[in-house]
């Protein structure tokens, strides 16, 4: 089964799919975390990718589109996939739909007004778990790894103020264009746990799968 995760920065799209992967195996393909490992080597894709990133802009299409082409052009991509943070417009959703089958868009719905307090909370580890200091009881590192623990550069008040636009504007039309595909799958992420997310996720993933 082949996946996009969909929703606002902060809705819980890398939590889940971490819980997915370890659940189904499918494959976590997150354009974010491909963008902050190019910033990380230096390449030219990264220096390109960071002036959008610390913007809260979009990094042009043509970047964007070649990377998760190449991606889906893998083997291990065979039993299926999640793709975090791609498609992040009506264009990528278009250019994706001529290269990849999409087989359902998993929706994750969280009121506006947590999400600032959500991902200035953030800290995330390098091994790809993330937390919020809420729940930390101030711990710095990772209960997964022991990997040190930090803040994301774009995870500030202003630049996840943009970046928060940039998903109304551009991002949110997307679960029109899925819905009249018929693929839409929502479910709610704003209130409850993680676990209590991820079981609403399994029971409608399950039914589907059934069918
Ligand atoms: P979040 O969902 O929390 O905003 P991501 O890690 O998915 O974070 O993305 C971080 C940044 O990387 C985005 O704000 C954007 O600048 C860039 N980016 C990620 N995916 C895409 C994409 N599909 N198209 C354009 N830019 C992207
Ligand atoms: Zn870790």
């Amino acid at each position: 089964m082949n996946i996009v995760l969909l929703g606002a920065p902060g809705a819980g799209k890398g939590t889940q799919a971490s819980k997915l992967a370890a659940e189904y195996g499918f494959i976590h393909i997150s354009t974010g975390d491909i963008f902050r490992a190019n910033i990380k080597g230096g390449t030219e894709i990264g220096k390109v990718a960071k002036s959008y990133i610390d913007a809260g802009k979009l990094v042009p299409d043509e970047v964007t589109c070649d990377i998760v082409k190449n991606r889906l052009a893998e083997k291990d991509i065979a039993s299926g996939y999640m793709l975090d943070g791609f498609p992040r417009n009506l264009f990528q959703a278009r250019e994706l739909d001529k290269f990849a089958r999409i087989d359902v868009c998993l929706n994750i719905d969280v009121p506006k007004e947590l999400l600032m307090d959500r991902i200035c909370g953030r800290r995330v580890c390098a091994c790809g778990e993330s937390y919020h200091v809420s729940t930390l009881n101030g711990a710095t590192t990772c209960a997964k790894c022991g990997g040190k623990l930090y803040r994301r550069d774009d995870d500030n008040p202003e630049t996840v103020a943009a970046r928060l636009d940039t998903y109304e504007k551009q991002t949110a039309p997307l679960i029109d264009y899925y819905k009249a595909q018929g693929k839409l799958l929502t479910v709610h992420g704003g209130k409850g746990s993680p676990d209590g997310v991820f079981a609403e996720i399994k029971a409608k993933l399950d039914k589907l799968i059934a069918k």
